[in-house]
């Protein structure tokens, strides 16, 4: 069997990896030579959680993507995953407190619930509003985004898989020979095909009426004063919720690029082709003013990169065969939370290619789901 992958971001590079492990004969072709910056698999970090307030279902792929990402460091001789834990901090009765400790009741994760005295105590450098208490996930904690990709992308040469870089695809056919891919100076051909285009998906592939938005979003790094407060031996990642509007943001401790800090959700929607890829005074000042806010420190903003969520209307992934064409495999969009389980869908993308099946619970993720949500 031979299979085409389109798109080497998160998912394109770990189902890469996956086939080319198992012997499969694969072509991997990405538009740029990642890991890159146009896409959504760009800025050192990633939160890895496992209490997941946004569905108990993904609960099981997370513990399964947990184990690879640590095989993969074995693999590598260093470690992609550190185990932070990740900090959720809003008032008592907001969802990103009271989700996840409902999770708890199902599944034997390690937690603790901490008072807002206990928040502060404990970690100084916070300033939580009083009616703010924490939930502390101690599974969670920080991958390394690049160095993931850059792992996948290396094992899967070194198992035979053919890499073609910075080549647009652009159409793909499938008919009773197989799968032709159309680029714009070859063509290939294979039996099977997976397209995991990210924020690019639908200029490959109708997926009408689902509808996909593509949501430009900063990250920002901040030089804070004292590093060791915000190092990760002293602060594990937070994620917050505030205000009125629940708005909320997510910081990762300084692994030496700065202490990052980002809103989740917000930003304008735009199209990958067109992003403004500058960043605006006032998305710095916002972002300045939110630390100052809510820590207890000195620190200015020092570096910012855009980059794109690739949202679906529920927010859950799109993972299905493409109008039930069992050769041609749609894997991505992710809405802004899918790389903690890129290890685990190239391992689910593998299976489905090869055998047709998966020993997950997919329904959420199929095209069928899609369209019925309003
Ligand atoms: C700012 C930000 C923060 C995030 N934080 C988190 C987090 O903390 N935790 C978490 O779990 N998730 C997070 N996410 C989400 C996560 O990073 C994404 O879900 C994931 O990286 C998406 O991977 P992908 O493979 O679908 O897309 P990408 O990595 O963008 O890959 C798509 C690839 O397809 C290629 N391509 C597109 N069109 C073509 C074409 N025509 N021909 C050839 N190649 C093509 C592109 O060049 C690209 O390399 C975050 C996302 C962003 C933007």
């Amino acid at each position: 069997m031979k299979v085409i992958v389109i798109g080497l971001g998160a998912m394109g590079s770990s189902v890469l990896y996956n086939l080319s492990k198992r012997g499969v004969e694969v072509i991997g072709i990405d538009r740029f030579s990642p890991p890159h910056q146009f896409g959504s698999t760009h800025g050192d970090t990633r939160v890895f959680r496992v209490a997941y307030k946004e569905g108990i279902d993904y609960v099981p792929l997370l513990i399964r993507a947990k184990e690879l990402w640590y095989e993969l460091s074995q693999e590598r001789e260093s470690d992609i995953f550190l185990n932070t834990g990740v900090l959720y901090i809003a008032n008592h009765e907001n969802d990103s407190v009271v989700g996840p400790l409902e999770v708890t009741k199902s599944y034997d994760i390690d937690y603790e619930q901490l008072s807002h005295e206990e928040l502060v105590y404990r970690y100084p450098a916070l300033r939580p509003d009083q009616d703010m208490v924490g939930f502390f996930d101690k599974e969670g904690g920080i991958l390394k985004v690049e160095d993931c990709v850059e792992s996948y992308l290396g094992f899967s040469r070194n198992f035979g898989a053919k890499l073609i870089l910075d080549e647009i695809v652009l159409n793909w056919k499938a008919s009773n020979n197989g799968i032709e891919v159309i680029t714009e100076s070859d063509r290939f051909f294979a039996d099977k095909l997976i397209v995991s285009a990210g924020a690019w998906l639908t200029d490959l592939i109708d997926l009408n009426p689902v509808n996909l938005s593509i949501e430009r979003q900063v990250n920002h790094w901040i030089d804070v004063k004292d590093k060791t407060q915000f190092s990760i031996s002293e602060l594990p990642v937070t994620t917050w919720e505030y205000g009125l509007e629940n708005r909320s943001f997510y910081t990762i401790p300084d692994l030496g690029q700065g202490f990052k800090i980002s809103r989740h959700h917000g930003g304008e929607i735009t199209n990958p082709n067109d992003v403004d890829r500058s960043v605006k005074n006032s998305e710095v000042e916002d972002i300045q003013q939110l630390f100052e806010s809510f820590f207890e420190a000195s620190g200015v903003v020092e570096n910012s990169k855009t980059c794109l969520y690739t949202n679906t209307d529920s927010q859950d992934f799109l993972i299905d065969f493409y109008e039930g064409n069992d050769n041609v495999l749609i894997l991505s969009p992710c809405s802004g939370h899918g790389f903690k389980f890129a290890s685990v869908v190239g391992e689910i993308a593998a299976d489905l290619i090869e055998t047709g099946k998966s020993k997950f619970n997919l329904t959420n993720f199929s095209f069928k789901k899609h369209k019925n949500f309003n």
